[in-house]
């Protein structure tokens, strides 16, 4: 029996649904959805908090703000809404919640995004990283595996449910689909969410997907997590879901520790998915190495595939 119920607290958790009729690409919605129920799987009892521009004083108790991904049009909105709502949220951060961002909220909540068709959009800088679309910059649209670092906290946690599913191994990577012309750049001392194994990721070019930082880094209690990681990202990524949980529950002296509850369903989505992806990727790579390989991925792109 876990410590709360032991004491006869009943947990309870509030998830803040940031900008959710802007930002809400490929059923990002579906990460609330997941943490709703995981958290309701324990006996934890959840709350949905819609938060606009003008909800900053609704922020204070939030455990766990989530923002999904839109395109440009929306993240002007998204930006202007930001103006007045981004000093109580990086505030609530600062406090302790949780920070889930993902593709375009996770450009947003940066030093700024840059595009030809947006301009140049400042963000708050909750997470300390850049994006800039390029012109002509392709669109990167596709299946991502992604290995989290040695000794992540989030394979750590994981690693008994994969087991207990016959996917030994797989809590130490996330899946995901990207879709995204913007290449995002980490400042100096961030840390990248993992390493891609398949997929470009932040910008192709470093290797990294995403942006982590940990609870009590730089300054901020609640733990951040950027990422372009769609899908949506958590039913098929359960260890983050329940990381991000524990973090949550955490931050107001609740018992974290989560009782087991079964995730074949969730390990085999994810194994499945990943091996989709990795064949996908190796053909793509095959592909390159010839003429009309080539060509074929220009004309992919060419007609925003
Ligand atoms: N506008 C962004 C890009 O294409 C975000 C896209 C998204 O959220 N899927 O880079």
């Amino acid at each position: 029996m876990s410590g709360a119920a032991a004491t006869g607290v009943a947990r309870r958790l509030v998830i803040g649904h940031l900008f959710a009729d802007l930002l809400n690409l490929y059923g990002d919605r579906g990460n609330i959805a997941t943490l709703t129920r995981r958290a309701q799987w324990r006996g934890i009892t959840v709350e949905i908090r819609p938060i606009g521009r003008d909800d900053g004083d609704a922020l204070t108790d939030v455990d766990i703000a989530f923002i999904g991904g839109g395109q440009d049009a929306e993240q002007v909105a998204v930006a202007q809404g930001l103006q007045a709502l981004g000093p109580a949220l990086v505030e609530a951060v600062r406090g302790g919640t949780a920070l889930l961002a993902v593709c375009g909220g996770y450009q947003n909540l940066g030093h700024a995004y840059r595009s030809e068709l947006v301009g140049d959009l400042p963000g708050p800088g909750l997470l300390d990283a850049e994006t800039e679309a390029p012109r002509g910059a392709p669109r990167r649209v596709g299946g991502i595996v992604i290995q989290l670092e040695e000794g992540s906290p989030i394979a750590a946690g994981g690693r008994a449910s994969a087991e207990r599913a016959g996917h030994a191994g797989a809590e130490t990577r996330l899946v995901g689909f990207e879709n995204h012309s913007g290449l995002t750049r980490l400042g100096p001392g961030a840390r990248p969410l993992g390493r891609t194994l398949v997929g470009w990721g932040n910008n192709g070019g470093d290797g990294g997907e995403g942006l982590l930082a940990y609870p009590d880094e730089g300054g901020f209690a609640g733990v951040r997590i950027g990422t372009y990681l769609h899908g949506p990202l958590l039913p098929r990524n359960p260890h983050l879901g329940d990381y991000l949980l524990a973090c949550a529950l955490g931050r107001t002296r609740q018992d974290p520790a989560l009782e087991p509850i079964p995730d074949d369903a969730e390990w085999a989505a994810h194994a499945a998915f990943e091996a989709r992806w990795r064949a996908d990727w190796e053909r793509g790579r095959r592909m390159s190495r010839t003429r009309a390989g080539r060509l074929v991925e220009r004309l992919e792109n060419l007609v925003g595939f």
